[in-house]
C-alpha cells in the first residue's frame, strides 16, 4: 500500500499508472478514526478494483468548530487498517492540498435531497454544501470508477448519489449497510468520545428503529422511536418515517426510518428500513 500525502504524490502515482487524470478504481471516502465500518467499505472497494481511500478532516462540513477540533485523528492507525482490509493507496492530503489558496473550489449547486427534508440539512445547516465540495473535490483529483459510501449516513448517500449523477455522471456510487456493535449500535468514529453513560443510553436509537420497524404506520412508529429514544435517556433531534429515496414523506414506496440524538453531548444518527427495522 502506497500512503500519498500531496497532490505532486498523487501526480507522481498517476504517472505511474499511465493515466491522464486521477486514479481510477474504487476510492472510500473517509475522515479517518478507522473502524470496522470503514474496513467494510474498504473490503468491498478492493473487490471491486483497485481501492483508493481517501483520508482527510473536511473543515467546510463541520457546522461547529468544536466538533472540528475535537474530531479523533489517528493516521497510523488509520493506515494499518487499510492495509489489512486491502487498499492500494491512502491518500491523506494536507488541507493546502484540498482547498489550495487563491485557487475557487468549485461548490455544487445542491440537490433537493440535500435542502427540503429538514432531517440532517435543517440541524447541520451548511453540512451538505462541505459534504459535495469535497467529494466533488475528491472525484475530481482521483476520477474514481465507483466511490463506496456507508448507510449509517442514509441522506448522505442519497445527496452524494445525485450530485454526482449531475455533476461526475461516470463514478458509480456504492451503498454498503451499516456495520453495528454486538449490542446494535452503529460502529462510528464519534463513539470515541461517548463517556460510559453515553455509551450506555446509544443503544435507545437502534432500539428505537427495531420497535419502529414492527409499527403499522409511519405516525406510530415515530411516536415509538421518539419514546424509546426519550426514556433512554437520549435528546431527541429527529425520529421520521421518509421515503428512502427522496427523503420526503413517505407515499407508499420504499421507506426508511431517520433518528437523530444527543447522548450525553455527543450527536449519533441511525437508520433502518421501514417496514422492518434492523
Ligand atoms: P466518516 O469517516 O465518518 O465520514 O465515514 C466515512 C464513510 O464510512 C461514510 O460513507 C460513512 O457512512 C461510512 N461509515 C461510517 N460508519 C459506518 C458504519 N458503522 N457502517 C458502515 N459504514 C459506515
Amino acid at each position: 500500500m502506497r500512503i500519498l500525502r500531496t497532490l505532486a504524490e498523487l501526480d507522481a502515482e498517476r504517472d505511474r499508472h499511465g493515466r491522464s487524470s486521477g486514479l481510477g478504481g474504487v476510492c472510500v471516502p473517509t475522515m479517518g478514526a478507522l473502524h470496522e465500518g470503514h474496513a467494510t467499505l474498504i473490503r468491498l472497494a478492493a473487490s471491486r478494483g483497485r481501492c483508493v481511500v481517501w483520508v482527510f478532516v473536511n473543515p467546510t462540513q463541520f457546522n461547529d468548530s468544536r466538533d472540528f477540533e475535537r474530531y479523533p485523528r489517528s493516521l497510523d492507525a488509520d493506515a494499518e487498517v487499510c492495509r489489512r482490509a486491502g487498499c492500494e493507496v491512502l491518500f491523506a492530503p494536507r488541507p493546502q492540498d484540498v482547498y489550495p489558496s487563491g485557487v475557487p473550489i468549485e461548490v455544487p449547486a445542491l440537490p433537493s435531497v440535500a435542502t427540503e427534508p429538514g432531517l440532517e440539512d435543517r440541524h447541520r445547516p451548511g453540512h451538505f454544501a462541505g459534504v459535495c465540495q469535497v467529494v466533488l473535490r475528491l472525484f475530481r483529483l482521483l476520477v474514481p470508477d465507483a466511490a463506496v459510501f456507508g448507510e449509517k449516513d442514509w441522506q448522505q448517500v442519497q445527496v452524494v448519489r445525485a450530485m454526482a449523477a449531475e455533476h461526475m455522471p461516470g463514478v458509480d456510487i456504492l451503498g454498503v449497510p451499516t456495520v453495528r456493535d454486538a449490542d446494535g449500535v452503529a460502529l462510528s468514529s464519534r463513539n470515541a468520545l461517548l463517556s460510559l453513560r453515553g455509551r450506555f443510553a446509544a443503544v435507545g436509537l437502534s432500539r428505537a428503529l427495531e420497535v419502529a420497524g414492527r409499527e403499522p404506520a409511519p405516525e406510530a412508529a415515530e411516536r415509538s422511536m421518539a419514546d424509546v429514544l426519550r426514556s433512554s435517556g437520549l435528546g431527541v433531534e429527529y425520529a421520521v418515517v421518509r421515503d428512502a429515496e427522496t427523503l420526503g414523506p413517505p407515499r407508499g414506496r420504499t421507506c426508511r426510518a431517520l433518528v437523530a440524538a444527543w447522548s450525553d453531548g455527543v450527536r449519533l444518527i441511525d437508520n433502518a428500513p421501514w417496514p422492518g427495522g434492523l
